[in-house]
């Protein structure tokens, strides 16, 4: 497991940042799994706040969009190198 610790203002940017990172990253490595990005508040490290909605869809993958979106879940994953994609977990 990779723990990379970077600060935000606010658990908002925090969320922005991370997701924005874990997609840059996706597009390197396979091994990213972008459902379990999660962010913490400094002074409270053991509540843990996901980046990504991750909610099962009804094609078996899972939603891609922030945890907070508004609209129906959907989505798609960033396309993984070597043609491995995580919409068929
Ligand atoms: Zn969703």
């Amino acid at each position: 497991m990779i723990h990379l610790p970077i600060t935000a203002l606010d658990l908002l940017r925090a969320r922005i940042l991370a997701r924005t990172a874990a997609r840059l990253l996706a597009h390197f490595s396979s091994c990213v799994d972008l459902g379990e990005v999660t962010v913490t508040r400094e002074d409270d490290q053991d509540v843990h706040h996901r980046v990504f909605c991750d909610r099962l869809l009804a094609n078996g993958a899972r939603c891609a969009l922030p945890t907070e979106h508004s609209r129906p879940c959907g989505g798609r994953w960033p396309r993984q190198p070597y043609g491995h994609s995580h919409d068929t977990r």
